[in-house]
């Protein structure tokens, strides 16, 4: 286990990222009217991404050569978690979402010459990026096979035409990593490419933001159009109709991600409520002897623990280079819904003040809640674990057998 740089990580957010998330009320995007984003909110991720670099903290899970500390899943799991301490620890470190993931997706799916052009930069923090894979319907959401963006063949590459949206990080984006259709109907399933889209490409558009519970993500998210975008051939990553497979390699271990970083939020919200009902005294005891307040208690400290060996399990597998699909799925289920569950009770503990902006509580209660959604909603997560189980059982195996 990587103590040590989980260490240096507790102690930076702490010390040096916390404040800024306190002072700026734990809000990262701001809604903008002009082109681009918010000035302040541009401001705001180089004051956090330098001060990642300045303590040597920045990009931990690449490996050495891309300037990170090579951190294995399991260590990635520990340091997040750290991070995922303050809504702003994840962005300081370079870490957040979508970047964390495209990061993952370059280092095992793209070409050398693609790594150097994007990788290089993204790792170093020179430029964000996103990841369009979501349409308007009848386009694709929880279903992949409903992809309807196409990619016409043309001499020397392909033209891309369609909509996405809820493209977190789109504005002002370096690269875009696009699912689009290359063969076959919506409905299918194979014929999805994925592009690598550079952002200010001709006939990519961000036409306007998808307003959202949260604010935690760098440059919100957008709906874009993409009206006859040329990508040359070399933009594209992996093989032509092999994209379903291609996501994969980011689709899993990112749901992870998202599990440690907000496994880490969901502790600091517990630590918010105790510091209240320790403090706070009422009906003859402090309200965290009374037995009621003990039950919400008790039970984040057991989701924070389950939560914890889930991750670290899916982890696992994911180093020791096995199939993490199922581990990953239950993981991320059973997280999200803990998160959701330990920030509520923290803001219930906290009463007034933590529906207020007294405390990040209720920002923190905002941020949480999209999680259930996005990364595979639980209703889809859960359906593919029951449809394996059910495989698994009619090929013979049984849970005694389990490992
Ligand atoms: C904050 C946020 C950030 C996002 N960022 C990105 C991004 O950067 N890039 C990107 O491409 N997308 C992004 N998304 C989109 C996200 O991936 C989709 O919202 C998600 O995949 C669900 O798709 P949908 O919204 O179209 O819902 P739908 O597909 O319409 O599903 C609606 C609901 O139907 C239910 N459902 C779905 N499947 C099943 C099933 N098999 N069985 C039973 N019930 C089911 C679930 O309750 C689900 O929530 C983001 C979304 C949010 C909220």
């Amino acid at each position: 286990m990587a103590t040590e740089p989980t260490e240096r990580v507790r102690d930076f957010v702490r010390e040096t990222v916390i404040p800024v998330e306190e002072r700026e009320h734990g809000e990262l995007h701001r809604p903008y009217d002009g082109p681009g984003i918010h000035p302040r909110e541009r401001a705001l991720r180089a004051e956090l991404q330098d001060a990642g670099r300045d303590a040597g903290l920045a990009t931990p899970q690449l490996p050495v050569e891309w300037g990170g500390l090579g951190l294995t899943a399991l260590e990635q799991a520990a340091v997040f978690e750290a991070a995922g301490y303050s809504l702003f620890g994840p962005i300081a470190l370079n870490i957040a979402a979508p970047d964390e993931g495209n990061m993952h997706l370059l280092l095992h799916a793209a070409s050398p010459e693609q790594r150097e052009r994007w990788l290089r930069p993204l790792a170093a923090g020179r430029i964000h990026s996103a990841f369009g894979m979501t349409e308007p319907p009848p386009g694709t959401g929880s279903d992949p096979r409903a992809l309807t963006a196409r990619a016409e063949r043309v001499p020397g590459g392909w033209r891309l035409s369609g909509e996405k949206w809820f493209i977190t990080g789109a504005r002002e984006a370096g690269l875009v990593i696009v699912l689009a259709r290359t063969s076959g109907e919506p409905g299918d399933a194979g014929g999805a490419t994925m592009f690598l889209v550079p952002g200010d490409a001709d006939g990519l558009t961000v036409e306007r933001d998808v307003h959202t519970l949260d604010a935690g993500l760098y440059g919100g998210h957008s709906l874009l159009r993409f009206d006859g975008c040329f990508v040359p051939d070399d933009g594209v990553l992996g093989d032509v109709d092999e994209g379903f497979r291609a996501a994969q390699v980011r689709l899993a271990p990112a749901r992870l991600t998202h599990c440690m970083r907000w496994l880490g939020l969901a502790g600091r919200a517990q630590d918010l409520a105790l510091a209240h009902v320790t403090a706070r005294r009422g009906f003859g005891a402090r309200l965290a002897d009374l037995g009621l307040a003990q039950q919400h208690i008790a039970d984040t400290e057991i989701d924070l623990a389950a939560s914890r060996a889930l991750i670290r399990d899916a982890a696992r597998l994911l180093d020791a280079g096995q199939d993490a699909g199922t581990a990953s799925s239950i993981a991320k289920t059973f997280v999200a819904e803990a998160v959701g569950r330990i920030v509520d009770r923290s803001v219930q503990l906290a009463g007034g003040q933590g529906v207020s902006e007294e405390l990040l509580l209720s920002r923190y209660w905002r941020e949480v809640r999209p999680f259930r959604i996005y990364d595979g909603s639980s209703e889809t997560h859960r359906w593919s674990i029951a449809r394996r189980a059910v495989r698994a059982h009619e090929e013979g195996r049984r849970h005694d057998l389990a490992r």
